[in-house]
């Protein structure tokens, strides 16, 4: 018996066959089809989609053949693969000096047939045979052999389809995995804005000036009044039913329109003015130099402002205006401006009402 020789490229031709990661799979209908197709036209009643590993060959489709692997030493497909541009034929294996002792010959599946039509890879590459195989002698057309030619390079697509899939698969797999840390990398910085925002003194979510930050500058503000004996204005501004926003609309629009009014009192108050959030829905606002008569004006006009601004959801706001009285603390007058904007409220709301 000749054993089939090893092609000169096979170390390559192996590594090629393995990137299809397709040895040892399970059966599969549109191999078996091929095959079926290929049996029927040569006539034959067995054959084999045969693939040619190190030191076997596997079957990813069998047709009359018990077995899913042989040894490569005795495969006829052995052969078949070390001319990828021809299709090996057997008429006889009893005459041919390759085969006529050979284990497949003399006993199980007692091959006499043999034509396989080698499976070359795009690259060059012969991964194995597409191959039919009969118990009797037997001759193949031009046609039949033209068949089997053009079904081999039907399973190579199939085996090329395989592999694009799967490639696919794998850069879906890696995208998915560079968004997760896309993902994980914008909460980071998110937090790391918020974090910077918080030691910056600025609110998170309107961009004004925080509660903290409003305290230190209203103190400062009280000592300069006092030093340059000048008014000072503090007006308290509170959203008019605003939870009935958060219930109908959800808590994302709420913080919305947050965002909104933060953008509005920033456009209607200009500095010196410096308007913060307190919290919640109720903000503040520092008027150095204004006396109570021109902070009310200034609270008229912001009053109207955010009535009249186009929001995602329309909202008034309550004010309540106090000026700063020599010897008052921030607290006290903050107090103060916080009656005003409860008499507001109590007034009917989207208003403005200044302390005595
Ligand atoms: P009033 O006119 O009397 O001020 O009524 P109101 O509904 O505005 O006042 P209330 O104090 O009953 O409700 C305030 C609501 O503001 C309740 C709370 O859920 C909501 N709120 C507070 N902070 C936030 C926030 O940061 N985002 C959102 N979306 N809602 C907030
Ligand atoms: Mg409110
Ligand atoms: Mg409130």
């Amino acid at each position: 018996m000749q054993k089939p020789a090893r092609p000169t490229d096979d170390l390559a031709r192996i590594a090629e066959l393995h990137r299809y990661d397709i040895l040892d799979t399970l059966p599969e209908q549109a191999y078996d089809d091929l095959l079926v197709v290929a049996a029927g036209i040569c006539g034959t009643p067995m054959g084999s989609v045969s693939l040619v590993d190190t030191e076997r060959q596997w079957f990813k489709a069998a047709l009359g053949v018990r077995m899913q692997e042989g040894a490569r030493d005795t495969s006829f497909c052995g052969h078949t693969i070390l001319d990828p541009g021809r299709v090996l034929v057997v008429n006889d294996a009893r005459n041919d000096p390759r085969f006529h002792d050979n284990p497949l010959v003399l006993g199980e599946p007692n091959i006499r047939f043999y034509a396989g039509a080698p499976l070359v890879s795009p690259s060059g590459y012969v991964a194995g045979a597409l191959c039919v195989m009969d118990n009797e002698p037997r001759q193949l057309d031009a046609f039949q052999c033209e068949s089997l030619r053009s079904l081999s390079r039907q399973v190579v697509a199939l085996m090329e389809l395989r592999r694009a899939n799967r490639q696919l698969q794998h850069h879906l797999q890696e995208r998915d995995w560079y968004e997760q840390q896309l993902h994980a990398y914008q909460l980071l910085l998110e937090q790391q804005n918020d974090e910077l925002a918080i030691q910056l003194g600025i609110d998170g979510l309107t961009g004004l000036a925080s509660r903290r930050a409003f305290d230190v500058e209203l103190e400062a503000a009280i000592g300069r009044a006092a030093l340059l004996q000048q008014p000072l204005g503090l007006a308290v501004i509170d959203i008019d039913h605003f939870k009935i926003i958060n219930d109908t609309h959800g808590h994302p629009v709420g913080d919305c329109v947050l965002a909104e009014v933060g953008e509005q009192l920033r456009r209607l108050a200009a500095p010196p003015l410096l308007p913060a959030r307190q919290g919640g829905e109720e903000f503040v606002l520092l008027m150095p130099d204004s006396d109570l008569a021109s902070a009310g004006q200034i609270a008229e006009r912001l009053c109207r402002g955010v009535r009249e601004a186009k929001l995602s959801v329309p909202i008034t706001v309550s004010i309540g205006v106090a000026a700063w009285h020599i010897g008052e603390s921030a607290h006290e007058l903050y107090i103060r401006a916080d009656g005003a904007l409860y008499a507001a409220k109590r007034g009917g709301r989207d208003r403005v009402e200044v302390a005595a």
